[in-house]
C-alpha cells in the first residue's frame, strides 16, 4: 500500500513528545511489512538539527490557496532508514522559535494541512492512504472531500485520522472560517462545533477512519471525564473508531546499547543494573543505599499527569525507607511545590528541573520503581521505557496505561507491574505499598515482576499490523 503519513512532528527530524516518537517509528515498521509509506511535516528551519537539514534536497514549489491568500509552498525530501520523508517549506509560517503556540497557529496549520494536497502532483505521491495526525492535520481530510475530489487521482484517497490527545483540538474563533479556511457554506457545518470552528472535529466529521493511541482510550473518549466536550460527536461516529496501542522503537530505547547509561546491561545481566542506581545517586547527590528502593517519575509536570495525587501523600511516601527522584518541567505551581519537599527531605527527594534525554535514560535503568498516576493518558510511553529498562511501573489503571501494565499476580507469577483504579491519592498509596512491600519482603517476587517486564515486546510490529488491518478495511 502506498500510505502518507501526515504529522506536525517526526523523528528524527523534529519530536517534541509522544507524537513525533510514533511518526519516527510506525511508518518505518510498516515499510518493513512491505508497504510504500512516506512521512509529511512542516520544515521548522529554526528548529530542525542542522545535520538533519543538511541532508535536504528540494523538489519544487507551488501555491496554496488559504481564504483571499495565496502562499508559497516548497518541498524539500530526504531518506532516513528507507523511509520517505517530505518537508514543507513557507519562511513566514514555519522559520520561528518554536513549534506550537503562536498567534496565528490556527492559520499555520491550515496551510500545512492544505498544502499536502497541493504538492502530490509535485511529489508524484498520491497515496491509498492518507494517514493525519492530531488538531494540526485534522484539517486535510475536509479539505480533500471539499477541494480535491473532483482530481481523478485523488478520488481514490482513503483517510485516517488518529487522536494522540483530545484535550488539544484546535479551537478557534469562526471569523478564521472565511478568512482562513475558506470553506464554502455547505461545508462549514464539518468543522463547527458548539459556536466555534474546531480542526478535530473536522477530522473526525470527515476522515474514514479515526483511531487513538491505545483501546481503553478509545473506549474511554466517548465519557466526558475524558472527551474534553467531544463525546456526542464520538458517541455517534463510534463505529468508525478503533484503538491501536502504540509501541517504541527498540532500536533507540535499548538498555544494552544505550549510551548514556553509567553501565549497559540485559536481562541476563540484571546485577549491572546497580551500576546505574549508584550514578544516579551520585549525580543528585543522594545516599547510596543498597536496601533501600529508588522510585522516579519522568514527567510533564502537568495536572494530566497525577502530580495532585503524588503531592498529596509525598510525606507519607517519604516517610518509609524509600527514596524517589523526579525529572521534568511544567508548571510552576507543581515545581515549587516539589521544591519544597527537597528542602525538606534533603537525603530522600530530588527534582531536576530539566528536559533531559540523557538523565531519562539514566534514571529510567538506574530506578527501581517507575510512578505514573496519570489523571488520563491516551497511551503513554514512558512506563513502556522503563518496562524495558527494567524499572517496575506503579500506574494507575486509565487509557494505555491499563493496555500496557498488567497488574503483577503474585500466585500465577503473571503481570509486570502495580496499578490501581480510582484518581485518588491513597488508592495511589496502596499500590505503592504493595510494591514497596513485595521489593522489601520477597525478593523472588519483585525479580519476577521485574524480568516480566524487561522481557516482553514492546516495538511496533504488532501494531502496524493493526493499523494495516484497519487501511484494508477503509
Ligand atoms: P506525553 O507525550 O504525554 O508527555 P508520554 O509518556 O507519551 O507522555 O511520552 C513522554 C516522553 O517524553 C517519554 O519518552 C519520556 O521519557 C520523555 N520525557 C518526559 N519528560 C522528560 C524530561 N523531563 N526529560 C527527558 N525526557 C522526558
Amino acid at each position: 500500500m502506498k500510505i502518507l503519513y501526515v504529522a506536525s512532528e517526526a523523528g528524527p527530524f523534529i519530536r517534541t513528545g509522544g507524537l513525533g516518537d510514533v511518526a519516527g517509528a510506525l511508518p518505518k515498521e510498516l515499510n518493513a511489512l512491505g508497504n510504500d509509506t512516506r512521512v509529511i511535516i512542516p520544515f521548522y528551519k529554526e528548529e530542525i538539527k542542522e545535520a538533519y537539514r543538511n541532508t535536504l534536497k528540494y523538489i519544487g514549489s507551488t501555491y496554496v490557496d488559504l481564504g483571499w491568500r495565496r502562499q508559497y509552498a516548497g518541498v524539500f525530501t530526504a531518506v532516513v532508514d528507507g523511509v520517505i520523508y517530505y518537508l514543507i517549506d513557507n519562511e513566514y509560517y514555519f522559520k520561528r522559535r518554536g513549534l506550537y503556540g503562536h498567534f496565528d497557529d490556527a492559520e499555520r496549520f491550515a496551510f500545512f494541512s492544505k498544502a499536502v494536497l497541493e504538492v502530490m502532483p509535485l511529489i508524484e505521491f498520491y497515496p491509498d492512504i492518507l494517514h493525519c495526525n492530531d488538531w494540526h492535520t485534522a484539517l486535510t481530510p475536509v479539505f480533500l472531500d471539499v477541494f480535491y475530489r473532483w482530481g481523478q487521482e485523488y478520488q481514490n484517497i482513503r483517510t485516517m485520522f488518529t487522536i494522540h490527545n483530545i484535550e488539544f483540538q484546535g479551537k478557534y474563533g469562526k471569523e478564521v472560517m472565511g478568512d482562513i479556511l475558506g470553506l464554502p457554506d455547505w461545508a462549514q457545518s464539518l468543522v463547527m462545533y458548539q459556536d466555534c470552528v474546531n480542526f478535530m472535529k473536522g477530522g473526525i466529521e470527515s476522515a474514514e477512519a479515526v483511531t487513538t493511541v491505545s483501546e481503553t482510550y478509545a473506549k474511554e473518549i466517548m465519557d466526558p471525564f475524558y472527551s474534553y466536550g467531544l463525546q456526542s460527536i464520538l458517541g455517534q461516529r463510534s463505529y468508525k473508531i478503533f484503538g491501536v496501542v502504540n509501541g517504541i522503537d527498540n532500536t533507540v530505547y535499548n538498555p544494552e546499547t544505550d549510551k548514556a547509561l553509567f553501565k549497559n546491561f540485559s536481562v541476563k545481566s540484571l546485577k549491572n543494573r546497580v551500576e546505574n542506581k549508584k550514578g544516579i545517586c551520585e549525580m543528585v547527590n543522594l545516599p547510596y543505599s543498597d536496601g533501600t528502593p529508588l522510585m522516579a517519575m519522568i514527567t510533564r509536570l502537568t495536572e494530566q499527569k497525577g502530580l495532585d495525587l503524588v503531592l498529596a501523600v509525598l510525606d507519607e511516601i517519604l516517610a518509609a525507607d524509600i527514596q524517589i527522584v523526579i525529572l521534568g518541567t511544567g508548571d510552576w505551581k507543581y515545581e515549587n511545590a516539589l521544591q519544597a519537599f527537597e528542602q525538606r527531605y534533603p537525603t530522600k527527594f530530588r527534582l531536576i528541573r530539566a528536559f533531559n534525554m540523557d538523565i531519562a535514560s539514566k534514571l529510567y535503568a538506574g530506578s527501581d520503581m517507575f510512578l505514573m498516576p496519570s489523571k488520563f493518558e491516551p497511551c503513554g510511553l514512558s512506563q513502556i521505557i522503563a518496562m524495558r529498562y527494567g524499572s517496575v511501573p506503579i500506574v494507575r489503571e486509565t487509557g494505555g496505561l491499563k493496555d500496557t501494565v498488567e497488574p503483577y499476580n503474585p500466585e500465577k507469577g503473571t503481570g509486570v507491574g502495580f496499578t490501581f483504579k480510582t484518581y485518588n491519592s491513597y488508592d495511589m498509596l496502596d499500590a505503592i505499598w504493595r510494591a514497596y512491600g513485595t521489593y522489601m519482603n520477597f525478593k523472588d517476587d519483585w525479580k519476577k515482576v521485574q524480568t516480566n517486564g524487561l522481557k516482553k515486546d514492546y516495538g511496533w510490529k504488532n501494531s502496524a499490523k493493526k493499523y494495516l488491518e484497519i487501511y484494508k478495511n477503509l
